[in-house]
């Protein structure tokens, strides 16, 4: 147990993450490399290590993984998906470096991804999640092309989603989940649409995932994970509730779930770390004031002076 966050390991975790070439998760990893870069740059940008990464060799990878249709594979040789295309404009946005690519390119294919009922697809095979409008959307918020697709269609889609729980589903009609609540309340959030919702049965559906060890989980009778240290209480800040949660257990919790000796975050402690819980472990602590750390914003999962810098913050 310790009750600091050790920056430095993290940081060495991180940069560690690319050499790893002879270990197989690596290679099992290999779809996510591009999320995988979203997610260690936030987290170091987060600790204010941004320049731990090269900036340039990430700018050259990213662009190298735009396909012709303008949608960006997880890896080189891997197909275009909503997922990949929405990290890839995180990073560079983060870069201050959005220009290097074709930005037409990227609006066309996230348009293309819009469904008549205003729900998005996550690829071209079709499967449907309210996941993507919220990647869509965002995708298109940080291009500052939001005027391109149907807005109103896909609020109506979210709107459908949210059940009687307070909690949203990733489709119609199924059940509440934290990282469906999350992007469904970005998704509202980002189209100034929070009024339509009914936010005070959403933030206690929240704040009943806090469990009695301070960490939070993804729906009833399920048990905590860092993860969704990021997906409820960034819901919980958009919507002005995150004081409904105990804080200093939360942050407890994420601390104890480090690697006190190689760096870097897991689900939940004792387990084997990765980038993903890494990040959404730091962005958790961003987002509750932990000291030290820049602020995140919590509708981009972005830190908030980037969000600052294209003029985007509220
Ligand atoms: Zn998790």
């Amino acid at each position: 147990m310790t009750d600091s966050l050790l920056i430095p390991l993290h940081v060495k975790y991180i940069q560690s993450l690319d050499k790893r070439t002879d270990e197989l998760e690596y290679w099992l990893t290999e779809h996510l490399r591009l999320n995988g870069l979203y997610w260690g740059l936030t987290a170091l940008d987060l600790m204010n290590n941004i320049e731990a990464l090269p900036r340039d060799q990430i700018i050259n990878y990213v662009k190298s993984l735009q396909h012709e249709n303008g949608g960006f594979g997880g890896h080189t040789g891997h197909d275009p998906h909503m997922l990949y295309t929405l990290s890839a404009i995180q990073i560079l946005v983060t870069l201050d470096a959005v220009d290097v690519i074709d930005k037409d390119k990227v609006v066309a294919y996230v348009v293309s991804m819009q469904n008549e009922d205003g729900s998005f697809r996550g690829d071209q095979w079709g499967e449907v999640d309210s996941r993507f409008v919220y990647i869509g959307l965002m995708a298109l918020k940080l291009l500052k092309r939001m005027d391109a697709i149907h807005v109103d269609k896909a609020v109506q889609w979210v709107l459908q989603c949210q059940n009687y729980d307070g909690g949203f589903g990733n489709t119609p009609g199924a059940e509440s989940h934290s990282g469906q609540v999350c992007c469904c309340v970005g998704a509202l959030a980002l189209t100034d649409s929070l009024h339509l919702i009914d936010q005070d049965m959403l933030g206690w559906w929240l704040c009943e995932r806090q469990l009695k060890n301070g960490g939070l989980n993804g729906r009833p009778e399920k048990l905590e994970d860092v993860c969704y240290s990021w997906w409820v209480s960034s819901a919980l800040a958009i919507i002005g509730r995150l004081h409904w949660i105990d804080k200093e257990k939360l942050s407890q919790f994420i601390l104890s779930a480090q690697d006190m000796e190689d760096g870097g975050i897991s689900d939940r402690p004792g387990n084997m770390v990765d980038v993903y819980h890494t990040c959404f472990g730091v962005a958790g602590l961003s987002l509750i004031g932990y000291p030290g750390l820049k602020k995140v914003d919590p509708v981009y999962c972005m830190p908030e002076h980037v969000i600052a810098r294209i003029g985007l913050k509220k």
